[in-house]
């Protein structure tokens, strides 16, 4: 595809998916308040974004990958930011995970400038970022998801429209509220599991198999009981994810309790300056309920695993 890309974001995901876009062939310019993260992507191939601006202008197909929702505002809507500079006919993506309700400003403000514009979260975490296959939730017109979904599909194992603009972020709520509840879930086993004398890891290989394995428990089990909570996805975006969770349902009149619950744990870690612990950090709410901590019995001190 000739058109150039603009990616802006060149975060824990932005960074891998943006190097995913050199590596199959397509020209970059991008743009990070980072100067560090930028030159990493200079240094891969991709030419330098001077501002937000410059790489609209200098792009017919923008891509954005940024923390929440009001950071994809001010960046596309701010003066001097995306929109402004963007051609008419050019296609906004945003791949944030974001309110849904701002996904659907975001789409009317571009809509009224002649900009595509298509909502398009993404699940997998760093690990498929890198590897290019993210599953990738779309909200859009069906002719702007299929003129661009060649470009998604570099970065994605799965790519789906989900409906209008805004759909996609919904998806992504839905997955959201079952990523963070199973996370919260296998942290109360695993610490009543360890309290009880258990090893995590072996409990962990005993159930894997059954009804309650699934990804969560692949990826997340391993991280807690070798206690590596290195981000990953961050406690602080989760709680974010959360947060337009409920202020979603709020305004369909959805009870959502569960995901209640499991904010109001979010809320505490990062209260307790845990933001940027990885989201298997869940656990250490129920860790410190109980005075137990998950750690896989080879690793204990001595004094402990006798
Ligand atoms: P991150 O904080 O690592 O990266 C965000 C990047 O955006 C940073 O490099 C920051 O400097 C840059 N940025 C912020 N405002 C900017 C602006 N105005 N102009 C230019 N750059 C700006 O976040 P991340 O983990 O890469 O997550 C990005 C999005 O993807 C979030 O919405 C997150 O919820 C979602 N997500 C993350 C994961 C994960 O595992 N990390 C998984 C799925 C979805």
């Amino acid at each position: 595809m000739s058109r150039r890309i603009g990616f802006i974001g060149l975060g824990i995901m932005g960074l891998p998916m943006a190097k995913n876009l050199l590596k199959a062939g397509h020209e970059l310019v991008v743009y990070d308040l980072s100067a560090k993260r930028v030159d990493e992507l200079v240094s891969a191939g991709a030419a330098k974004g001077e501002s937000l601006g410059d790489v609209a202008a200098r792009s017919g197909l923008i891509i954005t990958m940024l923390p929440d929702g009001p950071d994809v505002e001010k960046a596309v809507l701010s003066p001097g930011g995306l929109l402004e500079a963007a051609k008419p006919g050019s296609t906004l993506i945003d791949m944030s995970s974001i309110n849904p309700l701002i996904s659907q400003k975001v789409g009317r403000a571009c809509a009224a400038k002649g900009v595509h514009f298509l909502d398009a979260p993404v699940s997998g975490g760093e690990p498929k970022a890198v590897e290019g296959t993210l599953a990738i939730m779309v909200g859009g017109s069906y002719d702007t998801f299929a003129n661009v979904k060649p470009v998604l599909d570099c970065l994605g194992a799965s790519v789906t429209l989900a409906g209008e603009v805004g759909a996609g972020n919904v998806t992504k709520l839905a997955n959201q509220i079952i990523v963070g509840c199973n996370i919260a879930a296998m942290g109360e086993a695993l610490v009543l599991a360890t309290k009880a004398g258990l090893c995590p890891e072996t409990v962990f290989n005993a159930i894997r198999g059954g009804l309650a394995g699934s990804t969560v428990l692949e990826a997340k089990a391993p991280m807690v009981y070798s206690r590596d909570f290195r981000p990953g996805f961050r406690i602080g975006l989760h709680n974010k994810d959360l947060r337009n969770t409920l202020e979603a349902a709020e305004a369909l009149d959805v009870p959502l309790p569960m995901t209640s619950l499991v904010q109001g744990m979010l809320v505490k870690l990062v209260n307790d300056g845990k933001g940027d612990l990885d989201h298997s950090g869940i656990v250490q709410f129920t860790e410190e309920a109980a005075d137990t901590e998950v750690r896989r019995k080879i690793d204990q001190p001595k004094e402990e695993a006798a």
